[in-house]
């Protein structure tokens, strides 16, 4: 019996997990976090004062005082059976990584002791040749480590192998260059605080940092595990590249809201509980559009906590599954014709005076404030385009942009009609002659919108990749399966940069005479005329908004490998290096490890599409061609007329199409694949394995194979499909 019958046999038999949950939520909550609370109860004064400090960025830990911190966190660990640690990073390979030592040492005089000292706390070096580092690191020096990062606190992972505790780290090459997601991200959330607090000090001198907020919304598919593992291309590629639609799609949207099915209910609390021990603020959970397709969500927190909160639930979600025998698809698009996954990225910044300044304020003075922020966002959007959309790009979301369910590959910015018509009153208003007197009554006129604003929730604009939602931007634009840090980084540096512009210019007129909010007014104007066209608040997923961006000259890169060339543009150079983000080589570098994964990925896939029709879809659709040929022969034999097998022969010949046309065409997608490996600059070979493999190819073979599942003798159709996967549970 093929693995997909067994499956589909296994699935009457499963038991349900029973999933025990705390009565409230904050019982466990941070349970395996070493907080600050834990730290007062295990560190002395001095460590304590010592990280905290650390904390904040202002101090380096110093030996003495990072033993006494390793040596607290261990005590900590070891009351909860903890044996072993790890440094925990995010390589960019896009997952997660550790490496686990135990705490259990031998001295020289032959005791055996438990220890953990401040050297393991602070710096590791993994044996982590093998990650990708663009050519950073030659291989004679090819080790990096790993650094603690004190902002981040350190955490039990207790499914899988046992329980560990995990320091979250950067990974940077002994040269300094970064090779994680972390370093550059936690560079550019500096930069932004130092931009951001100097704007802020216009209006409010006892501003002294600004963090930028996230709150992720991650989706996900949900499918039995058995049906996954019959299907090598979910197993080696996280989606599948054939299977014909189900005649129940998504089309009745009945799944959308609809209550969670039981299973898949249970695997949710599960993992919910873990993440709560974890310290991750899951708020929200729902069924998606699609079929087997789910969202969780967190409330947000400061961008690096919550950038290591969605690798880490990720992480945990797939870890989870397991018990529950299910499969988690982080996917972009794991089934061709329902929607794919994104994650959304609800971003803001916050004063350490508490005031959200991406919030409409609730006088004209804060809201001053706000609107400063707010165009100077939508500056930065405009000015970066290129590099937000590069930071989105993979393999992956390439299926998904531009679909009919996730926003076009063209970044624009949805504002809604309130602000609109604010924007729209500012660019007119303030013109040469604009004084003091205008100024207040504008200030006044424009307060005035605000409340409508507030009480207007439902100016929502789901088709657009960047939207304002009333107290932060959402980025839509972002993969399921993409590291947040990716986005993020780009996000809070093309801020930072636009924001120190913003000073300048503001200060230049202060110079020149005019009063701080007149000079602050008339940048703000400038600024709306100069990112006027990227203000978009139609339908994105419209045709026209494709024409229409065409004319106001927005771009609208397709596919990752040339999306990608943004990264490494003069202006991305500067930008990176004069907000101390990256250096040029470590831009070149990230810019050769996405195209590598690019390639790599669309390698991949190709390879199993070859394989899959090869040894599963001919073999199963020649077997039914004998049948039929058998049977034709037998009825003519029994002196029937053709007229008896006419439909046999039909289908036979139908069959004989479809299966040529594979063939051929999967033979010459290995030809055309074996030219585009022999090419050896990553560009020209990324470019090539989606112009001359994927796309003359993927969708043209898929298209038979397809044709092929509809012909078949179900019993013969060894892959599980969509409307198993899909709808069984
Ligand atoms: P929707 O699906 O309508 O976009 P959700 O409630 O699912 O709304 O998601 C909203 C997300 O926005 C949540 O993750 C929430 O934490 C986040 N969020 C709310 N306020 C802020 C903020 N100031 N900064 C960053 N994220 C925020
Ligand atoms: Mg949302």
């Amino acid at each position: 019996m093929s693995l997909r019958f067994q499956a589909i046999n296994n699935l009457t038999d499963l038991e349900e997990v029973k999933v025990e949950g705390p009565s409230k939520i904050t019982a466990i909550f941070g349970e395996n976090v070493f907080t600050l609370t834990k730290a007062r109860q295990f560190l002395s004064d001095e460590a304590y004062k010592s990280l905290i400090a650390s904390i904040k960025g202002s101090k380096k830990i110093d030996r003495v005082v990072a033993n006494q911190i390793a040596n607290g966190i261990r005590a900590w660990a070891e009351s909860k059976g903890v044996t072993h640690f790890t440094h925990w990073f995010q390589p960019l390979t896009g997952t997660t990584a550790e490496k686990h030592d135990s705490f259990f040492t031998i001295k020289s005089d032959g005791t055996a002791i438990e220890e953990f000292d401040g050297a393991a706390l602070i710096q590791q070096e993994p044996d982590a040749s093998s990650f990708p580092s663009g050519g950073l690191r030659a291989t004679f020096e090819a080790r990096g480590y790993t650094a603690w990062d004190p902002s981040s606190p350190a955490f039990i992972i207790e499914i899988g192998f046992g329980k560990t505790l995990c320091i979250p780290t950067i990974f940077v090459s002994y040269t300094g260059e970064s090779l994680d997601y972390k370093a550059p991200l936690l560079k550019a959330l500096e930069s932004l605080n130092k931009s951001a607090v100097e704007v802020c000090n216009y209006f409010d001198k006892n501003v002294t940092k600004v963090t930028a907020t996230l709150g992720w919304e991650q989706e996900y598919f949900v499918i039995d595990e058995a049906l996954a593992n019959a299907r090598p291309d979910l197993v080696q590629c996280g989606r599948t590249v054939f299977g014909a639609s189900p005649a129940k799609g998504q089309q009745l949207e009945d799944h959308y809201f609809g209550s969670i099915p039981e299973r898949v209910y249970a695997f949710m609390r599960d993992y919910e509980n873990e993440a709560y021990k974890l310290g991750i603020p899951l708020r929200t959970r729902h069924n998606e559009v699609a079929p087997a397709q789910f969202e969780c969500a967190p409330i947000f927190e400061e961008v690096n906590l919550a950038v290591d909160h969605n690798t880490l639930l990720m992480d945990i979600m797939s870890r989870v599954a397991k018990r529950h025998k299910l499969k988690v698809l982080l996917h972009e698009k794991p089934f061709a014709g329902i929607n794919g996954s994104g994650k959304h990225n609800n971003w803001s910044m916050a004063t350490d005076t508490g005031v959200n300044l991406l919030a409409p304020g609730k006088t004209p003075k804060t809201n001053l404030m706000f609107l400063t922020f707010f165009v100077n966002t939508i500056k930065a959007v405009h000015d970066y385009a290129d590099l937000l959309r590069s930071a989105i790009a993979s393999a992956g979301n390439d299926h998904r942009l531009g679909a009919n369910e996730a926003p076009p590959a063209i970044i624009s910015v949805f504002v809604g009609q309130y602000l609109a018509k604010v924007l729209n009153d500012i660019e007119t208003r303030v013109g040469d002659k604009f004084d003091e007197q205008d100024e207040a009554i504008l200030k006044l006129d424009l307060h005035r919108s605000i409340p409508e604003l507030l009480l207007d929730n439902t100016d929502r604009n789901r088709t657009s990749p960047f939207a304002f939602t009333g107290n932060k931007f959402e980025f839509r634009a972002v993969g399921s399966a993409a590291n947040c840090a990716s986005a993020m980084t780009v996000v809070n540096t093309i801020m930072a940069d636009t924001l120190k512009t913003f000073k300048k210019d503001v200060d230049a007129l202060i110079e020149k005479g005019d009063k701080k909010e007149i000079a602050i007014m008339h940048t703000i104007q400038k600024y709306i005329v100069e990112s006027k066209k990227v203000v978009f608040e139609g339908d994105g997923y419209s045709e026209e908004w494709e024409k229409e961006a065409e004319k106001r000259g927005l771009a609208n890169v397709k596919t990752s490998p040339l999306a990608l060339d943004a990264m490494i543009t003069d202006k991305a150079k500067h930008l990176f290096e004069s907000n101390n983000v990256y250096s040029h080589s470590e831009l070149e570098a990230r810019h050769e490890i996405e195209l590598e994964k690019y390639i790599k990925k669309v390698q991949i896939e190709a390879r199993i599409m070859g394989d899959l029709a090869i040894n599963h879809i001919i073999p199963a659709a020649v077997k039914y061609q004998n049948t039929l040929a058998e049977n034709i022969k037998g009825l003519k034999a029994a002196g029937l007329p053709e007229s008896a097998y006419a439909s046999q022969l039909d289908i036979l010949k139908q069959l004989s199409e479809h299966i040529q046309v594979v063939y051929t065409k999967t033979d010459a997608m290995v030809e055309a694949r074996k030219i585009v490996n022999n090419m050896t600059e990553s560009r020209t070979k990324a470019i090539a394995y989606e112009s001359q493999v994927k796309a003359p190819f993927f969708d043209e073979i898929r298209y038979h194979v397809d044709k092929l599942e509809l012909l078949v003798n179900d019993a013969d159709w060894t892959l599980p499909k969509y409307r198993e996967m899909l709808l069984l549970r």
